[in-house]
């Protein structure tokens, strides 16, 4: 059924109104929480279901040729991955279960190999908690943190960084844009920064990958890593994209079947990257299913994405900042996510009755409390649009907070 209405779609990218590829949306609900999730286009589940329902088998081991047409399409992905983000080569592409297991491989491995005691990583205010807390499990290790301010509109303010960073760091990791302001960073400049000092920069592109073109090379960033479930693929995979200079010095963090060079009871030699990190049989069936979720956002375009979550982004906050009852956070050129308060209602009341008018919005600490002690509150309400969003999810919101103003008086 949906699948039909997914392949009539997907040739039309002007205007954006692509709620019939959603299987999962039903009429009159507007799904305002893509920053945590993305719901599912239909071409998604298809190939998903199409990989265990037609061509499934493993990888990489089997001799027969259904396994050798899967490893084609797996490693097609990579190859399509590298090219989808502006990577040098597919060989730089670890597949991972998301981004969180990929600043997780990158501190333990990176960080457990290279750094030195005293060394620090310099961090910002507004990170999400898995770009701090792998960091700080270094910390017997003797490496030191530092987090970098955020200017009154709440993007990273780098020109403060660029006053507190010393030849002892040696990371930087920032979120190309805020799971919760929306700020897009200017990572261009943080590299330069970073580089100036002798760091490397780790960008945490969850929230930036679904939303805009990203080319890790014109970024001129050392690390890049971004979650599948963000971008309409599915959840258990994502990736971590290293410059190969770096990831060739880097030791395995997990042994098992498919990292190995050779393996005799006394020692093991290592498979180079990426197979070094990619320890055991991998997500193959959510491997595919990146593939589709990259092939079903190119066919929209990158910049028709951007450009349609931030008219929608526009729309929002003048119809919030209409209400004087409303605080807003983050500056106007966020992309695609509002956070917000209403007067003085915890934003968890917020969310239980937009959710009774048919609006699904995230309200709490957005895993990251850092960043909510900095705002002086304990959470936020936050609308994050899609590109099954439109101005009628707006107006749904709006109607659901002006009810929250009148039930709260
Ligand atoms: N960084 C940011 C900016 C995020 O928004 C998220 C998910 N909320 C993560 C990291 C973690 O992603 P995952 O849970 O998919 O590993």
């Amino acid at each position: 059924m949906a699948g039909g209405r997914g392949m009539s779609t997907l040739l039309s990218t002007k205007p954006l109104d692509r709620v019939a590829d959603f299987p999962a949306i039903p009429d009159g609900w507007a799904y305002l929480d893509t920053a945590a999730t993305a719901q599912k286009p239909q071409a998604v589940i298809d190939a998903i279901a199409r990989a265990y329902a037609q061509d499934y088998a493993t990888v990489h081991r089997g001799v027969y040729r259904r396994s050798a047409s899967m490893t084609t399409a797996f490693e097609t992905v990579r190859e399509r991955v590298a090219r989808f983000i502006g990577a040098s080569s597919a060989g730089e592409i670890i597949f991972v279960r998301g981004a969180t297991e990929g600043i997780n491989l990158v501190a333990q491995s990176w960080g457990r190999s290279q750094l030195q005691p005293g060394d620090r990583i310099m961090l910002s205010v507004l990170e999400h908690h898995s770009n701090i807390v792998p960091w700080q499990l270094l910390k017997d290790r003797d490496i030191g943190i530092d987090a970098a301010p955020l200017t009154p509109e709440g993007r990273i303010d780098l020109d403060a960084m660029a006053r507190m960073l010393t030849p002892r760091h040696k990371m930087v990791a920032l979120a190309h844009v805020s799971n919760v302001l929306g700020s897009v960073l200017d990572v261009r400049r943080a590299a330069d920064l970073a580089h100036d000092v002798g760091a490397l920069l780790l960008i945490d592109g969850c929230q930036a990958v679904p939303r805009m073109p990203v080319d890790v090379g014109a970024l001129g960033c050392d690390f890049y890593v971004f979650s599948a479930h963000k971008m309409y693929g599915p959840t258990g995979v994502g990736v971590l994209w290293g410059k190969a200079e770096h990831l060739e010095l880097m030791p395995p963090v997990q042994g098992g079947g498919a990292m190995i060079d050779r393996v005799t009871i006394e020692k093991t030699t290592f498979a180079p990257p990426p197979a070094r990190f990619e320890a055991g049989t991998p997500h193959i069936v959510g491997v595919i299913g990146l593939g589709a979720a990259i092939d079903y956002v190119e066919a929209i375009g990158l910049h028709a994405i951007a450009e349609h979550e931030q008219a929608l982004v526009r729309a929002t906050r003048d119809a919030l900042s209409s209400l004087s009852s409303v605080r807003l956070f983050g500056p106007d050129d966020s992309a695609g996510i509002v956070s917000f308060e209403v007067g003085d209602v915890h934003p968890h009341d917020v969310g239980t009755i937009l959710d009774e008018s048919q609006v699904a919005i995230r309200a709490g600490h957005h895993c990251a409390q850092p960043l909510m002690d900095h705002l002086g509150v304990e959470a936020t309400a936050r609308a994050s649009f899609g590109v099954y969003n439109g101005n009628k999810d707006v107006d749904a919101l709006m109607r659901g907070i002006e009810r929250v103003a009148r039930i709260f008086g």
